[in-house]
């Protein structure tokens, strides 16, 4: 098993940084001259992220490269996270950045989408620890990387307010957890004052792409607000590969810590469309 420490790319980054989620965050893999540093590329898959990342963004954090660099080729590490051709092809039978879902046809105010009576979701941000090459939130385009601002959320609270019916929020992606703890306490704590707010979701990917996030003072926070509602952690997970140490670490830190812990899992073709994958995970 290689280091990361014996990867050219980061042969001088201390063990501290490679550990915290901001760094890993902000030190991610977005061109192919970046990721030819990490992992052997095939002549196919550097044609393929070329053509793809003229249109759409690659972002590949460094825990994930350093799980490809000690995979092979048929890696479904791969197929998830390196752009393809094919990716762009499909824009012949789906606008690139078309809004699949008609999220904004559901949106009555900037960063919520409320489509069922009960329940809303919420987009603090517009970027995820690794874009997943699948993603049906493509309209996102995450040229610009952003989050919710202040007066976003205040926006959003008083609609919550004005529809008591809503009890459920469900924090989705772009990745939530990519927010800073101390805007997640702010908005945690408002949702708090809410009395028809009951349950609250987290929808993540990042306990899989940047682990690192799961901190003990992230825990200590949720086992604040634990209290107050029914809290969900829902992890975003398509095969075992993905489950590195460091993962299993951040879902024992959540599960030690009384926090509900689920997993999400899209049906991909060629990646966990198999009983056998499907039962592995
Ligand atoms: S983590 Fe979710 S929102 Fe982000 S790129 Fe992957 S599928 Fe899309």
């Amino acid at each position: 098993m290689k280091k990361f420490s014996e990867i050219e790319l980061w042969k001088d980054v201390s063990p501290e940084e490679w550990k915290n989620w901001k760094w890993q965050l902000s030190h991610c893999i977005n061109t192919l001259e970046e990721l030819e540093k990490t992992i052997t590329i095939s002549d196919a898959e550097a044609y393929g992220i070329k053509e793809a990342t003229k249109e759409l963004k690659m972002r590949i954090s460094p825990h994930i490269a350093l799980m490809m660099a000690n995979g092979n080729h048929e890696d479904t590490l791969r197929k998830q996270f390196i752009p393809s051709y094919n990716e762009v092809k499909t824009s012949n039978v789906y606008g690139l950045y078309d809004d699949v879902n008609d999220d904004d046809g559901y949106s009555p105010v900037k960063g919520l989408v409320h489509r069922y009576p009960t329940k809303v979701l919420i987009f603090p941000s517009n970027f995820c620890g690794c874009y997943c090459r699948y993603c049906f939130r493509r309209k996102l385009k995450r040229d610009v990387e952003d989050c919710l601002k202040q007066a976003d959320y205040d926006n959003i609270f008083k609609y919550l307010r004005e529809h008591p019916a809503i009890n459920e929020v469900i924090f989705s992606g772009g990745d939530p957890l990519v927010v800073d703890d101390d805007i997640l306490k702010y908005v945690l704590s408002k949702l708090s004052e809410i009395d028809s707010i009951k349950i609250v979701r987290f929808h993540t990917r990042m306990i899989i792409t940047i682990p690192y996030r799961i901190t003990q003072d992230f825990v200590d926070m949720l086992n604040i607000y634990k209290k107050r509602f029914a809290l969900y952690m829902v992890i975003h997970i398509d095969t075992l590969r993905e489950l590195s140490e460091e993962s299993k670490e951040a879902v024992c830190r959540l599960v030690d810590n009384g926090i509900m812990c689920f997993a999400s899992c899209p049906l991909l073709h060629g990646i966990n469309d198999d009983e056998a994958v499907l039962q592995s995970l």
